[in-house]
């Protein structure tokens, strides 16, 4: 496996000739990042933010006008996907449906001309890893195979060939919830298991907090942040980073730093100000970002905003539950107990202010942030 390096690769597409467009779309802008040996990166934005081209360039798929790749320090920007050794998951798997999964994976090794002692002893160790039932996969014809099931042959098929580089396009996305999660629990324990180089691309940001040990997130084709999901959820660089990671998402307040208090537009009340703020705080407009846990919360009215519970939604799953509520135009999102009680129709929020995010009004990048705790 190697690490892969994407330095100031920017790519445009052309409309083609004849076309009633006239501009190039920017599939990728000047972006950088850089895959550590075994690493697995999830790439996680809106549709259309250039998550596929990165993939596909970094295959060889596509060519970058400007910038290079590189496989650990070899220079591939020029190498077709075939010398560069890529291995690819999409959402449909491109198995050859009549031939029995054996022959899925075997296929590589005929075509490659190796001997059947070699194919014979890969298959078996790959066979071997994949683990419990995967032989009877094998067996059997690709057509009667389940989603999920079609997904694990397809990862054999490209691990059988040893790939210096993993890439994945939201290979499980047309799976039902049950088996996308038991899927992609499957993939990281294989992409872990085999030390693999990987970068997995979603547009689900639960998925890709799953699968990545780093997380670049991509907008209008430029990686915006990237970085591990305590980096992105404790220090977004900016407001889009912040809503986008988190669920529920931050809540986002309208705002105005008048002196040692905070003047909140949403709610038309004034809230007094922690002193460490004061002094690191603008005076004039910004927004504050406030996540589900980041209330503190009364049930009498000793300040902060008076809140009307609209919905309480507990996750048994998580142990944890998230309170809805509305204060005049603002809608919020509070973290609360499991056993917060139903019967409880209003709260006064105030934010912990050790918690809070702050960003600039106009360009909505990061001006505070709590960052990473040291309990990590
Ligand atoms: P994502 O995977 O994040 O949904 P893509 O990488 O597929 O985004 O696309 C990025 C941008 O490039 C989009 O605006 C898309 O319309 C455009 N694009 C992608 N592929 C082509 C293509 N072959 N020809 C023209 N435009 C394309």
């Amino acid at each position: 496996m190697s690490s892969v390096t994407v330095e100031n690769v920017s790519k445009q597409y052309y409309p083609p000739l004849g076309s009633s467009a006239t501009r190039p779309v920017s599939g990728l802008v000047n972006v950088s990042l850089k895959i550590k040996d075994g690493e697995t990166v999830s790439v996680v934005g809106p549709s259309g933010c250039g998550k596929s081209t990165l993939l596909k360039v970094i295959a060889g798929l596509e060519s970058a006008d400007s910038g290079r790749i590189l496989y650990d320090k070899v220079d591939v920007t020029n190498s077709s996907p075939q010398a560069r050794g890529v291995g690819m998951v999409f959402q449909d798997y491109a198995l050859y449906p009549s031939k029995e999964g054996e022959d899925n994976l075997s296929y590589y090794f005929e075509v490659r001309k190796k001997t059947e002692a070699e194919k014979q002893q890969r298959l078996k160790e790959v066979a071997d890893l994949m683990g419990i039932g995967f032989d009877l996969l094998m067996g059997r014809q690709v057509d009667t195979l389940s989603g999920g099931e079609k997904q694990r042959v397809g990862i054999a098929r490209c691990i059988v060939r040893d790939p210096n580089v993993f890439l994945m396009d939201e290979p499980i996305s047309n799976l039902d919830a049950k088996l996308r999660e038991r899927t992609r629990t499957e993939i990281k324990r294989l992409l872990k298991k085999f030390g693999i180089t990987a970068l997995y691309v979603t547009h689900d940001q639960q998925e890709a907090i799953f699968m990545g040990d780093r997380i670049a997130v991509m907008r209008t084709g430029q990686v915006v942040q990237f970085g591990t999901f305590d980096e992105l959820y404790y220090s977004p660089v900016d407001l889009f980073v912040a809503t986008l990671i988190g669920t529920p998402p931050m809540n986002v307040l309208s705002a105005e730093v008048q002196g040692q208090s905070l003047w909140i537009e949403d709610v038309e009340m004034s809230l007094p100000l922690a002193p460490e703020l004061v002094e690191k705080l603008p005076a004039g407009k910004l927004r504050l970002g406030v996540r589900p846990e980041g209330w503190l919360m009364n049930q009498t009215p000793t300040g902060g905003i008076s809140v009307a519970v609209t919905r309480v939604e507990r996750l048994f799953t998580e142990r944890a539950a998230f309170l809805g509520g509305q204060s005049g135009r603002l809608f919020v999102n509070a973290l609360v107990a499991l056993d917060f009680p139903a019967e409880v129709k209003q709260v006064f929020l105030t934010p912990d202010w050790m918690q809070a995010h702050f960003f600039a009004a106009d360009t909505e990048t990061a001006i505070l942030a709590p960052g990473v705790p040291d309990l990590f």
